[in-house]
C-alpha cells in the first residue's frame, strides 16, 4: 500500500473573521520511495496539508494514514523542513543539526559524526562552528535540511525550503536533490509554488487549486535523474 494516504481530507480554521476552509475533500496517495511535489498558488492549502501529514495540526475531517495506520501525533522517522529555517541563533550550526537527536532523546555523541558528514555533503563543513546569523539564507536552509536528515528519516517533508531564495537553476536543484537522496529520506513530500522546482525535483506532481484547496490533478514526471 501507499506510504502516506489522505482520504476526504478537510480543514477549516476558526479565525476572528469566522471559519476559513483551507482544504476540502483532498485525496492523495504518496508511494514508498517517491518524491512527490504539492504544487499550487499561495493560499491553496499546501502548508496546511503538509502540517497535517506531519501530525502537527490535524485535519478537521477525513483521515491520513501512514502505512495504513491513522496519524495521531508527529511520527518518528519523519523529518521536516519549514519555509523559514528555524535555527537557534545562539547555537552553532553543528549544534543546530544535533538538535534533531536531542528532540528525540537520542544520544548526541552517537550522531556527531553523521552531523559533520551531512554538513560536508551540503557544503557547510567549514561552517560547523559558525552561528546561523553568520550564514546566508541558502546556507541556513541547507543546515535545516541537514537537521531534518540527521536521524535518517524514512519520510522527509519540506515546505518551500528554497522559497525565500532567488530562483534556483536546474543545476542547483539537481545538486540539492542528489544531496537529499544520497542516503536516508526515501519518501519525500515537497511543497512549492514553483512549477520548475516541482518538475525538476519530483517523480510526481500533485496540483492543488484554491476555492477551497483540493488536489485537482496528479502528473507523472519523466525526466532523467542526476
Ligand atoms: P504560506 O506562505 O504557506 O501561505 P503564510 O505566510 O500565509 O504561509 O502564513 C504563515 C503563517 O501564518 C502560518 O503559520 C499560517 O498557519 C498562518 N496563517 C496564514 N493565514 C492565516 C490566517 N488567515 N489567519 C491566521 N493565521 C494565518
Ligand atoms: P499555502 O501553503 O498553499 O500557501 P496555507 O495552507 O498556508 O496555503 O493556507 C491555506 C488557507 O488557510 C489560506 O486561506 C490561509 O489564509 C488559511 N490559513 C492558514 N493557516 C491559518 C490559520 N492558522 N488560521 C486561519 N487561517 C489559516
Amino acid at each position: 500500500g501507499p506510504c502516506i494516504e489522505v482520504r476526504g481530507g478537510g480543514k477549516t480554521y476558526a479565525s476572528a473573521r469566522g471559519p476559513v476552509t483551507a482544504l476540502t475533500d483532498v485525496g492523495l496517495a504518496v508511494q514508498e520511495g517517491e518524491f512527490l511535489s504539492l504544487l499550487g498558488p499561495s493560499g491553496c492549502g499546501k502548508s496546511t496539508l503538509l502540517r497535517a501529514i506531519a501530525g502537527l495540526d490535524p485535519l478537521t475531517s477525513g483521515t491520513i494514514m501512514l502505512r495504513g495506520v491513522p496519524i495521531t501525533r508527529p511520527p518518528e522517522r519523519m523529518g521536516m523542513v519549514f519555509q523559514r529555517d528555524v535555527l537557534l541563533d545562539w547555537r552553532s550550526i553543528r549544534d543546530n543539526v544535533l538538535l534533531a537527536a536531542e528532540f528525540q532523546g537520542l544520544p548526541r555523541r552517537a550522531h556527531e559524526a553523521r552531523a559533520m558528514a551531512l554538513l560536508d555533503r551540503f557544503g557547510l563543513g567549514a561552517f560547523a562552528e559558525r552561528h546561523p546569523w553568520e550564514l546566508s539564507g541558502g546556507m541556513r536552509q541547507r543546515a535545516a535540511i541537514c537537521r531534518a536528515l540527521l536521524c535518517e528519516p524514512e519520510i522527509l517533508l519540506m515546505d518551500e525550503p528554497f522559497g525565500a531564495l532567488d530562483a534556483m537553476t536546474r543545476d542547483d536543484l539537481n545538486l540539492e536533490l542528489s544531496r537529499i537522496q544520497q542516503d536516508g529520506a526515501r519518501t519525500v513530500v515537497f511543497v512549492t509554488h514553483s512549477i520548475a522546482e516541482a518538475v525538476y525535483l519530483s517523480d510526481r506532481v500533485a496540483v492543488m487549486s484554491t476555492g477551497p484547496g483540493r488536489v485537482v490533478e496528479v502528473f507523472d514526471i519523466d525526466l532523467p535523474r542526476p
